[in-house]
């Protein structure tokens, strides 16, 4: 497995590279949802690069972007397991040198649900994934359904701007509990660990209601909520049954829907959905 930390190197080794290339974004502080990613890569295209970058320009100035777990030497030999080829691991100060003033937009897909709890959080995803994009050249990337919205911005993106690159969107991991894998849960506190399991228990009711005959989306937002707040260190940020595509929040459910959710444990924000 090789390893660059500066664009010219990643350059250099990609051109190496047996084409054609699926390419991992990730954050770092790896686990099972990561690597499933990486093994679909792998098993899917000859070469498999990963990327590790805590991305300044996604996380709004009350985050925890310094707070945010790494461990690079753990990921590292994850990843040589998992059998990537290359590792893109840039310095903040190469990806935005200074004074940075490009900025990709998509518009209406990213300003409900995360983009409306997180102003701006789009626009750093759109935009560092469009550099890594024209830096990495993949023929495919990979994303989790974990972070559903993001899916579908990054697909928008590629589409609206031409860009040659196919998007696939991989199941989300869970714990045997039904708990999204997530670096953030690190966060959680073993109080804290048990209330979350709460967001995928507020799912599966709303699943199972749908499946009953409950197709009054309004109905189900409501019976979710409540849900949640029987959970005394559960906080709900925002819970959503949108179309599938658009985003667009639905009055009658109809499939594909996105029933997505934002709930606060304690200190910390977490996200999931089911696809109805
Ligand atoms: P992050 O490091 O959080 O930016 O995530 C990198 C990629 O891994 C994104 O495409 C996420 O959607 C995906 N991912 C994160 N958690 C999971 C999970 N539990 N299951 C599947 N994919 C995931």
């Amino acid at each position: 497995m090789k390893i660059a930390e500066k664009i010219d190197d990643m350059r250099k080794l990609r051109r190496r590279l047996t084409e054609p290339v699926g390419f991992v974004p990730t954050m770092g502080y790896l686990h099972e949802g990561h690597l499933s990613l990486v093994r679909k890569a792998r098993t899917e295209n000859p070469s498999a690069v990963v990327s590790i970058f805590v991305n300044p320009m996604q996380f709004g100035p009350q985050e925890d972007f310094v707070s945010y777990p790494r461990n690079t030497q753990h990921d590292l030999a994850l990843l040589d397991k998992a059998g990537t080829d290359l590792v893109f691991i840039p310095q903040a100060d190469e990806v935005y040198p200074q004074p940075f003033s490009a900025r990709v937009e998509i518009g209406k897909v990213t300003e409900r649900l995360e983009g409306t709890a997180r102003p701006g959080h789009f626009r750093g995803v759109t935009t560092v994934c469009a550099k890594l994009f024209n830096i990495i050249q993949p023929q495919r990337a990979y994303f989790g359904q974990k972070d559903a919205q993001q899916a579908i911005v990054i697909k928008k993106m590629v589409t609206d701007l031409n860009m040659n690159i196919e998007i696939v969107t991989l199941p989300t991991v869970r714990e045997p509990d039904g708990l999204a894998l997530s670096s953030r849960n690190t966060y959680l506190n073993p109080h804290e660990r048990q209330a979350a399991v709460v967001l995928y228990q507020a799912l599966s009711l709303a699943q199972q209601l749908y499946a009953n005959g409950e197709k009054n989306a309004e109905r189900l937002r409501q019976e979710i909520i409540g849900l949640i707040q029987q959970q005394p260190l559960a906080n709900v940020d925002y819970v959503s049954i949108a179309n599938a595509e658009t985003l667009d929040e639905l009055d009658t459910v109809k499939p594909p829907a996105l029933v997505s959710l934002a709930v606060k444990i304690g200190r910390t924000r977490l996200i999931d959905n089911i696809v109805i």
